[in-house]
């Protein structure tokens, strides 16, 4: 699957035993431009997973992750805002023909 922030493409790939293996339910790589979320993530638990790393992505894109600003600043922004998303809006997957 294909994301685009701010048109920029973004492959999303699930990969079994993320969380297992690694200890982490998803990861976006800024070198290979790809966000990673653990394959058993499901409902309102991979939506929080996939629009946080989606911020992460978004700051890479926007210049934020580059200005110096702190790891722990960057992760409270994309889990503080992927909260308040997935508690307030019903949210589904956006059709996409790649
Ligand atoms: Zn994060």
């Amino acid at each position: 699957m294909k994301l685009k922030i701010f048109g920029q493409a973004v492959s999303l790939k699930k990969e079994k035993g993320l969380a297992n293996n690694k200890g982490l339910s998803g990861y976006y790589c800024p070198k290979d431009k790809v966000i990673v979320i653990d394959a058993d993530a499901r409902g309102d638990e991979f939506m929080l997973i996939k629009i946080h790393e989606v911020f992460h992505a978004m700051f890479d894109r926007i210049g934020l992750a580059q200005t110096g600003i702190s790891r722990d600043v960057q992760e409270i922004l994309a889990e503080s805002v992927a909260t308040v998303i997935v508690e307030n809006f019903d949210l589904k997957p956006k059709r996409r023909k790649n």
